[in-house]
């Protein structure tokens, strides 16, 4: 990818510039140099695209099923056939190797899935006699799209399709650290055939668009992954404004459990995989493994191996499967925890020293950092690192090792290792988690089953089969019958 990008808003099927003009910068988390200059979307932009989507909505609606479908198939064909530019478009952005690019195969199938299968259902009941009562399912209007920096194009596929498909108009706002994918998906809008004010794609900065779209009173849904801290901003704006129905996808402090009979290799290669895959910026890693004390030396020595062998370096080279912190932030935040954990834990296992790296230049790249014998009540137990930064402690019964499983405000994904089935069920029922692993960890999930925390992870549950819900609400339809009996 050659030269300056200079990205646009999508308002109405016109891509156009913020009504001030004003941009940010965006540096490549590798090289450091300015790779875009990206539009910071005003309060006014934020109002047009409400206003467009809101004017789109009557006829978007009236649409059947299979009429909405015909441009969502379109968007899942391209983002197959532009796989390379798009993980190009992240790698430089916020810096996910083009190797562990899985983001355009994930959003082709929720593009295709939601083009057939949106068909809204709702019930009826003779229970009432002299009246034959119907349930309807109807789209909500115009609804917000807040997405992170994570894995951009997942989360704009898994939202957006879902919600053009239940007849919703939507305004997405992406995030100000890897807003490129969306930049390009919102190029194929009108050539894929999406009516003008169906999709309409932000960019810019929580501080004002974000808020702003939480804040506003057209909005009447409001779909948001990122940080806990973030989702109760928007809890707060949705309750000061229209009470708009919010749907959350947020943080997590996910626990692992190896007991002694599990099998080591297994589990060291994978809970190594969760917590170090994209850098550590992942909201499921299992970032506290606890580990049975008779096997502890074992373990470490199998995870170490696994951390040690990481190709950290240029996200665009397909050698690399780690690359940098996605920016400045992320990367002192990450060194910040480090510098704490290394006063908080018993030992700390630099993984660098023997780790081969292309670190001739000034990319944002972390080293995995593994700490031990840490304090249950500090801040790298208890607060999201979002980095390559793992904690491996030990506990001796099974109680307690439920119990420091469990010790944690958050609840998104929760794993465990034994070859006990009975205890993996037993323990299984007692995390307090959304999502469980049974002799796997994440990012191991599947299509149709819900997707989302407990605790303070998230409110909603996102698949294939859950997520449509989410952007429908519900009618109770009375309607007088005298004439059809009791
Ligand atoms: P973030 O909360 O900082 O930002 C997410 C989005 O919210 C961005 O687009 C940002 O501009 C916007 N935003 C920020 N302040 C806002 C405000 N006041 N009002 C409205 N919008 C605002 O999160 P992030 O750093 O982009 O992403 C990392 C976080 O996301 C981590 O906590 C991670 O665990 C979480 N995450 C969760 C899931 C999940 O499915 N549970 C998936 C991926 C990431």
């Amino acid at each position: 990818m050659k030269g300056l990008i200079e990205t646009q808003l999508l308002i109405n099927n016109k891509l156009v510039p913020a009504s001030d003009n004003a941009t940010f910068d965006l540096f490549s988390p590798h090289t450091g140099e300015l790779v875009a200059k990206v539009p910071e979307a005003t309060v006014s932009d934020v109002d047009a695209a409400v206003n467009a989507a809101q004017a789109a909505f009557p006829a978007w609606s009236a649409l059947s099923p299979q009429q909405r479908g015909v441009p969502l198939k379109k968007m899942g064909e391209l983002v197959i056939s532009e796989k390379d530019e798009l993980a190009e478009l992240d790698a430089i952005a916020m810096g996910r190797p083009v190797s562990t690019y899985i983001d355009s195969h994930y959003a082709a199938t929720h593009f295709n899935y939601f083009a057939e299968a949106a068909y809204p259902q709702g019930h009826t009941s003779l229970n009432t006699p002299g009246f034959l009562n119907m349930s309807l399912r109807q789209p909500f209007g115009v609804v917000a799209i807040i997405i992170p920096w994570n894995a951009p194009l997942i989360f704009f596929s898994k939202k957006v399709a879902p919600a053009v498909a239940a007849g919703n108009c939507v305004v997405v706002k992406s995030s100000e650290k890897a807003p490129l994918t969306s930049w390009k998906v919102s190029q194929w809008i009108e050539k894929c055939g999406f009516p003008p004010g169906v999709i309409n794609v932000l960019s810019g900065h929580g501080n004002i668009s974000g808020q702003a779209l939480a804040e506003h009173m057209k909005v009447r849904a409001l779909s948001f992954t990122g940080s806990t801290r973030t989702g109760r901003a928007i809890q707060i704006a949705s309750a000061k404004s229209n009470l708009k129905k919010v749907v959350f996808e947020l943080g997590g402090k996910s626990p692992a459990l190896i007991f002694d009979d599990a099998d080591l290799e297994r589990a060291a290669k994978e809970t190594e995989n969760s917590i170090n895959w994209n850098s550590g910026q992942t909201c499921m890693a299992n970032s506290r493994i606890y580990v049975q004390d008779t096997i502890k030396d074992k373990f470490l020595e199998a995870f170490t191996k696994h951390a040690k062998a990481r190709k950290l370096g240029d996200p665009t080279n397909k050698e690399t499967n780690h690359g940098p912190q996605a920016d400045k932030v992320q990367h002192e935040n990450v060194q910040k925890y480090i510098a704490v954990g290394k006063d908080e834990a018993g030992t700390t296992i630099d993984t660098g020293a023997e780790t081969s790296a292309d670190t001739n230049s000034p990319a944002l790249l972390i080293h995995p950092i593994i700490f031990t014998d840490v304090s249950e009540h500090s801040r790298i137990a208890k607060e999201e690192i979002f980095g390559p930064v793992v904690m491996i402690n030990t506990f001796t019964t099974e109680d307690e090792a439920i119990a420091k499983a469990n010790d944690t405000e958050f609840g998104l994904y929760a794993a465990l290792y034994t070859k006990d089935l009975e205890r993996a069920v037993r323990v299984g029922k007692k995390l307090e988690s959304g999502m469980v692993g049974i002799n796997c960890t994440s990012p191991t999930g599947c299509w149709d089953l819900p997707f989302g925390g407990w605790k303070g992870s998230g409110t909603g549950r996102e698949s294939l089969l859950e997520s449509m819900d989410h952007y429908l609400e519900h009618k109770a339809m009375y309607i007088r019958c005298p004439g059809i009996g009791g």
